[in-house]
């Protein structure tokens, strides 16, 4: 069996669901598609409940025009003769209606995750009664009784025993031989839903690949595979045909945007292959992603971190950063979910580079400057080179202010501006 995982940008629109059961029926194989919500649906309930918590009453409005665009997608596809689709999605929302508006819910990640699940529920159920009203049998899966986390809201461990023995019982292909069901959420022990980070359905298109011992996973993208570049910042750009998975961790985890960085583990794992495709020209073969020895693209490969901070500390009597002192400020950083981008080390100073965006940098220069002499630069740029050579570098760098230059064999870093 294979697992296809199908994003919101692909499911935007009704378009984007005709197109989906296009892909879907050229397949003879027994399958899962894990789908994601209907283009920025995730976006619009993250706004909504954040104006709801706070009592501002555009929230209602929002959620109508979220209502309103889900029911317009249901009428370019059915005609509105579905009645129990119809009868369904309009309880889903008086659902999500009692938890935004009538509820005392707290813990704001307990409560985001709440909410902001429904958009996975909108769209399979839509995309599922779509399927079988166009003859394409499927059988819907309720994810969050089968995919089993701990209660990180916002963030939950995958439980992969339990996760294992319920997706056996539910996925039963000897029933049905589609199965269509959510990414990016999944349940707790106690009932409370649960989700995986954003853009997580990736990574549950893996683990659920994983558990069933899938063949391959294809990842449908609106880009031809995997870049050297992104195309948002990068002129040039061309198609990585293959990637190793260590090589494609590396990426992710220096923040190439191409596939969710916890989504390569549970695949490499099992040694299943994942293929990064187009959902507009399915044509091309895409990228794969498998246990490839050695990179032979001949292409240098670019990943651009912007909004970044630079913190150098340096010990107030310049004493030598002994492991005591790191171990101290690694473990603030990984308690307030700080992660660190580049680090460089000198006998007497540290320096890391951090996402300004969202993280709590200024608290974080308070907290270390009760212990050490800070100083830091906002507003650079984290670049990357894998596989570089003299004039890549040239290429990026030529004019610009280097901070930061770190290279090893396969790679070299720069902090810039
Ligand atoms: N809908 C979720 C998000 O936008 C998960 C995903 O798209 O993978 O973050
Ligand atoms: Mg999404």
């Amino acid at each position: 069996m294979i697992v296809f995982k199908f994003g919101g940008a692909s499911v935007k629109d009704s378009n984007g669901v005709k197109n989906l059961l296009k892909i879907v029926k050229s397949y003879s194989e027994n399958l899962v598609i894990v789908v994601s919500a209907l283009g920025k649906t995730t976006n619009a309930l993250e706004n909504i409940l954040k104006l709801s918590f706070n009592n501002i009453p555009e929230s209602k409005n929002q959620f109508t025009r979220l209502k309103e665009h889900h029911f317009q997608i249901i009428s370019d596809l059915f005609n509105n003769d579905d009645q129990k689709l119809v009868t369904e999605i309009t309880e889903s929302f008086g659902f999500l209606y009692n938890i935004l508006y009538n509820s005392e819910i707290e813990d704001y990640n307990y409560r985001y995750d709440q909410v902001v699940s429904f958009g996975e529920i909108f769209s399979t159920k839509i995309i599922s009664a779509y399927l079988n009203k166009e003859l394409l049998k499927n059988t819907w899966v309720d994810i969050r009784k089968v995919l089993r986390t701990n209660t990180t809201y916002r963030e939950a461990k995958v439980d992969y025993k339990k996760t294992s023995e319920g997706a056996m019982n539910k996925f039963d292909f000897k029933k049905s031989r589609v199965y269509l069901t959510q990414g990016f959420i999944g349940g707790a022990e106690d009932g409370s839903v649960t989700t995986l980070g954003r853009e997580g359905s990736d990574y549950s298109a893996a683990v659920l690949a994983n558990v069933l011992n899938a063949e391959s996973v294809t990842v449908w993208k609106d880009v031809d595979g995997i870049l050297n570049a992104d195309p948002q910042y990068f002129s040039e750009t061309k198609k990585l045909k293959k990637l190793s998975y260590q090589e494609s961790v590396e990426l992710a985890y220096f923040g190439a945007k191409v596939i969710h960085p916890k989504t390569l583990k549970p695949l490499h794992n099992k040694n299943i292959p994942l293929h990064v495709r187009s959902f507009i020209n399915t044509k091309d073969e895409g990228t794969i992603i498998h246990c490839f020895k050695k990179y032979d693209q001949d292409l240098p490969i670019f990943i651009l971190k912007k909004e970044q901070v630079l913190i150098s500390l340096f010990p107030k009597d310049l004493s030598f950063i002994i492991e005591d002192e790191l171990s101290k400020i690694f473990k603030y950083l990984s308690d307030h979910r700080i992660k660190v981008n580049l680090i460089q080390n000198s006998a007497i100073s540290i320096s890391f580079c951090i996402d300004n965006s969202n993280s709590n940098v200024k608290t974080l220069i308070d907290h270390l400057k009760e212990d050490f002499k800070v100083l830091y630069n906002d507003q650079l740029e984290l670049l990357t080179i894998r596989h570089y050579n003299p004039e890549s570098i040239d290429q990026v760098t030529a004019g610009r202010k280097i901070y930061i230059d770190q290279r090893s064999r396969h790679t070299a870093h720069f902090v810039i501006r």
